[in-house]
């Protein structure tokens, strides 16, 4: 089956595109005698354009959901499906093929590959996504403010910097949904400001960024906030008070 990826401008539709979509999504762990319940019945609806942050204390489920919608991870109920395939009932071929052009990963602990420099690890990205990306390795870093560190290697770099060239590598793959795991959960606040600034730009039209944190601040910049309570949605609407540019943000 030939699957196509590509996804509409806002510009070019009168109605807004569900990038992602999860229905009545659980995630149980079964260990021996004892069932962990991760995730029970999630609904949610993520339009392109949107940044979302999915907030919620240690252990609320946040790296699940987002392992879930980046099909890294299987629910044992419901239904989810993300630019249009649905990735539950996925064969193996088209959850390859999905990894590889739909989403891209950014983690808390960044997971560059140390023997590479910035460059190759953003090259990386590039291979790995095989489509649509469009722009080189040394142009993106550029986007991220690295264009003069592209021969360094991870170990050479600052958290910070570390985690915009991660940033890079997600941004060269071309994919239209950026997963991002406590992003910011291992920098200082300037540099925390400086990549959720980043991310904030990412969601434009045809594109969405959804975000987790534990950090009720972060979540101000959202346009939606869901927000995560032992495996369930406590709530999900824009943030309390209305959005907030992230120059406004203290923590
Ligand atoms: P968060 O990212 O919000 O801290 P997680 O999604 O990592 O939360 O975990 C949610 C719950 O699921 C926790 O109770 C955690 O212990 C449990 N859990 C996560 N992964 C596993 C696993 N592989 N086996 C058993 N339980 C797990
Ligand atoms: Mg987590």
């Amino acid at each position: 089956m030939d699957v196509q990826y590509e996804v509409t401008p806002a510009s070019a539709q009168t109605t807004h595109l569900d990038l992602i979509v999860l229905e009545k999504v659980s995630r149980r762990y079964v260990i021996g005698p004892v069932t962990v319940t991760a995730l029970e019945e999630i609904d949610l609806h993520v339009d392109e354009g949107e940044f979302v942050v999915v907030l919620g204390p240690s252990g609320s489920g946040k790296t699940t959901l987002i392992n879930m919608i980046g099909a890294l991870d299987t629910p044992t109920g419901g239904r989810i499906e993300v630019g249009g395939v649905d990735v539950t009932n996925a064969s193996r071929r088209e959850l390859f093929d999905f990894r590889r052009r739909l989403v891209s990963f950014v983690f808390q602990s960044f997971n560059l590959f140390p023997g590479l420099t910035a460059r190759e690890n953003v090259q990386f990205g590039i291979d790995a996504a095989d489509g649509n990306g469009r722009a080189t390795a040394a142009e993106v870093l550029d986007q991220v403010g690295l264009g003069a560190r592209a021969a360094h290697f991870p170990h050479e770099l600052s958290g910070g910097e570390q985690q915009r060239v991660a940033i890079a590598r997600a941004l060269a793959t071309g994919n239209p949904i950026l997963l991002a795991d406590e992003p910011t959960g291992e920098l200082d606040f300037k540099t925390g400001v400086q990549i959720l600034e980043l991310l904030r730009e990412q969601a434009r039209p045809g594109k969405a960024v959804v975000a987790v944190t534990h950090n009720r601040e972060i979540s101000r910049i959202a346009d939606r906030v869901v927000e995560l309570s032992s495996g369930r949605i406590e709530s999900d609407g824009p943030p309390r008070g209305g959005r907030t540019d992230v120059s406004e943000l203290h923590w």
